[in-house]
């Protein structure tokens, strides 16, 4: 698989970002941690330095550090059965280690000044903020969204914005910075922009051959959480959708003899993308998209009218919808990236984003005629993986799309 170039920008982005949370040349900016779908926007906005801790789960998963790191929280009283991340992230935080050191050469994770989360993904984010609001003596303050949405409505926008608008008054106070208006409409249209660019690499994978994977998807999706709401990351989309456009031009794909296409819903395995990577690529299938990047998609978001607009798009992403929803918005992009299967991961610490435990893979194929395969696995307790199994189930699923054609499936 030929490597994207535009990377190597990413990474120098990133480590920019993360060293400046240490960079003592310039007056020290207050801290904010977030949840990856939290208003990061306000925080921005109001002069924060953001930091993302399930980013840092995730690097932990995708560096297999987290083996290490998660039994430590299993000893202090978090189960082995809830999130990998919040586990592997106590775990860490205990053992006073970070990857973000090797990574970016940093020592440690950045000291918060005020914790921000929204329950929109899981209720999971208010317990682990709660954990860092005791260690660092700080306030944990949190957006309570309506769960599990089918059609917003008015109430429910309304519900949410407001509570927006209330974390103004404590974040003046701990930022000792105005809230300006102004800037948020900046933030808000960066983060705008940012999301149209990274909704625009994400449908490139519609072309034949798919000039990405899912796993390209997940490394890239780093400057749509990381660094949305700042210039840096509208100047990589573009950069990187450049290079992406050339491939289709060229006709590149990601995978050299692209014969089945896949969709990948639920998180990723962060420990095995490259096991994954290389196992699809035996398999001349390529996993052109996934629920799970467009999750950084905004489409809502709106600088004529920022908090409505934020309450919107942050409450409407997938992992928040109604089963109903979910299986229409499966169904559609299934035909938009023209899949001959569809890949569940059911995975044993997330429950909120693994939507193959209520009949749901079983109702798209009836509908569709699109096979299914549910694959056991976690987001980032290797445990709970076995690469044997997989390969085992990989292999006959793709046989299976391979010699038996789409109309004689349903
Ligand atoms: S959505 Fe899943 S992986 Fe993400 S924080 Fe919640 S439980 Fe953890």
């Amino acid at each position: 698989m030929p490597a994207i170039e535009s990377t190597k920008i990413l990474k120098q982005a990133l480590t920019g970002y993360f060293q400046s949370f240490f960079d003592e040349t310039v007056p020290r900016q207050k801290v904010a941690w977030c949840t990856s779908v939290g208003p990061s926007e306000i925080l921005t906005a109001m002069g924060f330095k953001v930091y993302y801790p399930e980013n840092h789960g995730a690097l932990l998963g995708a560096s297999r550090a987290s083996e290490q790191y998660i039994p430590v929280a299993n000893a202090a009283g978090y189960s082995p059965d809830i999130c990998s991340y919040l586990t592997a992230d106590i775990g860490a935080f205990k053992k006073g280690e970070t990857p973000l050191t090797k990574a970016y050469g940093i020592p440690s994770v950045p000291k918060p000044d005020v914790l921000i989360y929204n329950t929109n993904q899981c209720r999971e984010v208010q317990d682990w903020f709660a954990y860092y609001a005791k260690e660092f003596g700080v306030p944990s303050l949190g957006v309570f969204s309506p769960w599990k949405v089918d059609d917003l409505n008015e109430d429910q926008i309304s519900y949410v914005a407001k509570q927006m608008q209330s974390l103004i008054p404590p974040l003046e106070k701990i930022s000792g910075n105005k809230f300006d208006i102004d800037r948020l409409r900046e933030v808000v249209a960066l983060t705008k922009q940012t999301s149209d660019l990274w909704s625009e690499f994400l449908g490139l994978a519609t072309a034949r051959p798919s000039p990405i994977t899912f796993f390209d998807g997940c490394i890239q999706m780093a400057s749509a959480v990381v660094l949305r709401g700042l210039p840096v990351a509208v100047d990589y989309y573009r950069q990187l959708n450049a290079e992406i456009k050339k491939r289709v031009a060229a006709k590149t794909g990601a995978v050299p003899k692209e014969t089945t296409r896949l969709y990948w819903d639920g998180m990723p395995m962060w420990g095995k993308l490259r096991f994954f990577s290389d196992l699809f690529e035996r398999l001349d299938t390529c996993v052109v998209a996934s629920t799970y990047c467009d999750s950084w998609i905004f489409a809502d978001f709106d600088p004529a009218d920022p908090f409505r607009s934020m309450a919107k798009a942050y409450t409407k992403i997938f992992i928040n919808r109604s089963e109903t929803h979910k299986e229409k918005v499966l169904i559609e992009m299934a035909g938009k990236y023209g899949v001959d299967g569809m890949i569940f991961h059911d995975a044993k610490t997330c429950p909120h984003n693994s939507n193959s435990r209520f009949g749901m893979p079983q109702r798209i194929t009836k509908a569709t005629g699109i096979p299914n395969l549910i694959l056991d696995g976690d987001v980032n307790d290797l445990r709970c993986i076995s690469e044997e199994q997989i390969i085992t189930a990989a292999e006959s699923f793709i046989e299976q799309l391979t010699h038996v054609p789409r109309n004689a499936r349903a």
